[in-house]
């Protein structure tokens, strides 16, 4: 299927073939005629799928088709991250290029100027955070009144950032008569909820159930002592193929730690998370994404909607309580069909959160031994003992080397 298939304007089409987009995603494909059609949306998918495509180019076209000069705010969308945000304001300007709609982002933690001249200016699409929309709104500078368009983006995410009540607020301020877009990785109770309350016959598209992307991605597991987890990090990183590395941690402060040590040795690295202000943030995600820096830290809600092309590695420092952030961390890599590495340090207390990934997934993440800090306590894996595979050590970045595990049946679940 390509993208003339799906009656695209040609102003579009054209943006679209200097994106280099040629074949439209599985969730393209299904939202965007569905959307076009004038239908409410319920998806279930998350970043990496090209989700963020499959609502804003049905969007722009059907804006683009009122041919309207009326100003005034046409459609809303509501994301949990300011980088989430940056990130769809900027596809927005990528698909719409030659539509001439005007769009703008708003984010807290800068200072609102910017954002109020633009408002001020005239607006068609408005992207934004929940916080600092209402915020705005309440100075009056955001009127809702001629809205017709309304995408809800990562609830599931709102939800676990403490947003919902906020999200809440902001859809009662809207028109009851419009059309509206709802996305979610995953569906807790409180989201299908919401979702039923605010959406009128919708279509559902479900086009990666959470546990499903992670096919294309090569997991491997290391058990490490918490204590040798700094040195096992060393010991990966002087591997020079390893070109991009997106490292996370639990805390802010663990991010800290991570980074001020590899920075110490020489190693390029930046922190991104909640303490850090939004330009330390942007810089650092500049500096990530054009190759400059090679390791950046991450705490899960800063690294959210993080969309770099060419990701190679993700690691997991520490593994995540919620086994769902688990799958939304390693999608960082293997984006829009390309492969990645998904490496995760395990100690004993990361045990716990081990299990419930691998049944959240299906499958046993297949482990490594072979490497200068594996843990001598093996009575901590529940996995089945490795055999030393005698032979030259390989890289930790082929495939082969992942040893034990179940990795007959990864390999064919690839
Ligand atoms: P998203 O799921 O919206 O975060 O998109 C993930 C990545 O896929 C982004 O880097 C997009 O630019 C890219 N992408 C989205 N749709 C396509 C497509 N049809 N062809 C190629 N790349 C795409």
């Amino acid at each position: 299927m390509t993208f003339d298939s799906l009656s695209l304007i040609e102003p579009i089409l054209r943006a679209l073939q200097t994106e280099g987009y040629t074949t439209p995603t599985p969730i393209q494909q299904q939202a965007i005629p569905i959307v076009l059609e004038g239908n409410d949306l319920l998806g279930c998918a998350q970043t990496g799928t090209g989700k963020t495509a499959a609502f804003s180019i049905p969007l722009l076209q059907l804006l683009y088709q009122q041919k309207s000069t009326h100003k005034g705010i046409k459609a809303l969308i509501l994301t949990p991250t300011r980088e989430l945000a940056i990130q769809i304001d900027e596809s927005i300007a990528a698909y719409g290029r030659h539509t001439a709609l005007s769009h703008a982002v708003i984010f807290g933690g800068v200072s609102q100027l910017p954002q109020t001249q633009a408002l001020k200016r005239g607006v068609d699409i408005l992207i934004a955070t929940p916080g600092r929309l209402l915020d705005l709104m309440q100075q009056g500078y955001v009127s809702l009144q001629q809205l017709q368009f309304f995408v809800l983006d990562e609830a599931d995410r709102m939800l676990d950032m403490g947003f919902i009540h906020d999200v809440k607020k902001v859809i009662s301020k809207l028109p009851a008569k419009r059309q509206t877009l709802f996305f979610s990785a995953t569906m807790p109770p409180e989201i299908a909820g919401l979702a039923n309350s605010i959406l009128r016959n919708p279509k559902k598209v479900e086009v990666t159930p959470v546990s499903s992307t992670v096919e294309k991605i090569e997991q491997s597991v290391y058990f490490v002592e918490k204590q040798d987890k700094r040195a096992l990090l060393h010991h990966l990183l002087a591997d020079q193929n390893i070109k991009t590395v997106l490292v996370f941690t639990r805390t802010k402060h663990g991010a800290d730690k991570v980074v001020k040590d590899l920075v110490k040795s020489g190693i390029g690295a930046a922190a991104i998370h909640g303490n850090k202000s939004q330009n330390a943030r942007q810089r650092a995600l500049n500096d990530f994404k054009n190759g400059t820096l090679r390791v950046l830290v991450a705490t899960d809600i800063a690294a959210r909607g993080i969309d770099v092309e060419q990701l190679s590695h993700v690691i997991n420092y520490e593994l995540p309580d919620v086994p769902e952030t688990y799958v939304h961390r390693i999608g960082r890599t293997g984006r829009a069909g390309a492969s990645g590495i998904a490496i995760a340090f395990c100690d004993a207390e990361d045990k716990v959160n081990l299990k419930d990934i691998q049944k959240l997934i299906g499958i046993q993440i297949p482990h490594v031994n072979d490497h200068p800090y594996a843990m001598h306590d093996i009575s901590l894996s529940t996995f089945r003992p490795v055999t030393k595979q005698p032979q030259q050590q390989r890289s930790h970045t082929q495939r082969r080397s992942f040893r034990g595990g179940d990795s007959r049946r990864y390999a064919s679940q690839r």
